[in-house]
């Protein structure tokens, strides 16, 4: 047995790992998780590793990376001109307002992943079918549950397209407050690292769940605080 550190042996023991690509932080005007918030969700095993993809920024993400080490994946939410793009193990923010091929040729350069958020939805920014076919060979994963899709969610056009095009396909809350937090996720054997990802997602499960409805009113909730809160700051 080889502890790398203090409290990591564990691990080694372990083939199931619960890992969330898609929350939000405080950080975000719409978001809504707080750091303390995302140390329980780790410590009670809620999830095992959470990628924040703040909208337009990582520092919260950074931030917290430095504090809680390898659990926390850096990520962000990219406003592209043809729809949002997630990249993942980022390590600094990426650019918003460039095309999707833009986006991804950065996202790439930085060394991270794409993960295509909610596709082919009408309600939110989303990529969609004829853009997602240019660019696919370039996807490295793609969404096919949100936590938050319920009755705006295209799933299973999503798990036909990710299906058809053999890509790695994730389940993801989406979450802008605690209580969307822990309905849906991935499930991977072995510990998700960038180079290992795409492949354990090919082979891994998918917890399926819709959040709590009242959560869904989450990001229209913290905006107004927010704003509110910002206002008083002006
Ligand atoms: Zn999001």
């Amino acid at each position: 047995l080889i502890c790398l550190s203090a409290g990591t042996c564990w691990y080694l023991f372990r083939t199931m790992f619960k890992v969330d690509l898609h929350t939000h932080s405080s950080l975000s005007r719409d978001g809504g998780l707080t750091k303390k918030q995302y140390k329980s969700i780790l410590d009670n095993a809620v999830l095992d590793f959470v990628a924040i993809t703040d909208h337009n920024e990582t520092k919260f993400a950074r931030e917290l990376q430095q504090e809680l080490g390898e659990k926390i994946i850096i990520g962000e939410e990219i406003r592209s001109v043809d729809g949002e793009i997630v990249g993942l193990y980022l390590t600094k923010t990426i650019q918003q307002g460039l095309s999707a091929e833009d986006t991804i040729l950065q996202i790439h350069n930085e060394g991270g992943l794409v993960y295509i958020p909610h596709p082919f939805e009408r309600g939110r920014y989303s990529l969609q079918e004829s853009k997602l076919k240019e660019i696919i060979g370039d996807v490295d994963i793609i969404e096919v549950f949100n936590g938050r899709g319920f009755l705006r969610g295209k799933q299973d056009d999503a798990l036909q397209f990710g299906e058809g095009n053999g890509i790695a396909m994730a389940s993801s809350s989406d979450a802008h407050c605690i209580q969307g937090i822990g309905t849906a996720f991935s499930i991977v054997s072995q510990i998700p690292k960038k180079s290992n990802l795409s492949s354990l997602l090919k082979k891994g499960r998918a917890q399926k769940k819709y959040a709590p409805f009242y959560s869904y009113f989450c990001p229209s909730v913290n905006r107004i605080k927010n704003s509110i809160f910002l206002s008083k700051n002006d």
